[in-house]
């Protein structure tokens, strides 16, 4: 969590002066999602989640969850969207690092196109992007625990 945090506080710090929305790829117990949201207030987050369990506290509204697996709803939030989103957060995988490694892959090309130019991706797992450009962390993070990348 404190590489994830420092990895979320550099890209949300970076792409302040964006307008498009943020995306969290996973809610889980809603941790990230808390965190972001108390440094986030100009712009909309939605969440991708196959299946709320949140804290109550740190669950989202109705209109901002996006429900389903994100290899249905990516595509459908490219057509819903286009590539406005000024931040994206990933947080999928489970304990398996070859299967989350396989997930990262697939799901690579759904989450590149819905960036905005200068728009950033915090991974936990390393992504396989084409065309965005992988940053050093900042401060704070231990490299392998997350990832930055830069459209
Ligand atoms: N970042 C969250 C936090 O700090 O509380 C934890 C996220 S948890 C590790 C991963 C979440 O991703 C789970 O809630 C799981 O349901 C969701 N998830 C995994 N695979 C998914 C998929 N294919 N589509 C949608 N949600 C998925």
């Amino acid at each position: 969590m404190v590489s994830q945090r420092a990895c979320l506080d550099f890209a949300i710090a970076e792409t302040r002066g964006m307008a498009g929305p943020v995306f969290e790829l996973g809610l889980g117990n809603g941790r990230t999602y808390h965190h972001m949201l108390q440094y986030i207030n100009k712009r909309p987050v939605y969440v991708f989640e196959r299946a709320v369990a949140s804290h109550p506290e740190s669950t989202p509204p109705e209109d901002r969850v996006i429900l389903g697996d994100v290899r249905e709803t990516l595509p459908a939030a490219l057509e819903r969207f286009g590539d406005t989103a000024s931040l994206i957060h990933a947080d999928l995988g489970g304990h398996n690092r070859e299967k989350n490694d396989a997930f990262a892959r697939f799901i690579s090309p759904l989450v590149e196109p819905l960036l905005a130019t200068g728009g950033m991706m915090v991974s936990s797992d390393r992504m396989y992007f084409d065309g965005l450009t992988e940053l050093p962390l900042p401060p704070g993070a231990v490299p392998g625990r997350c990832f930055v990348y830069r459209r």
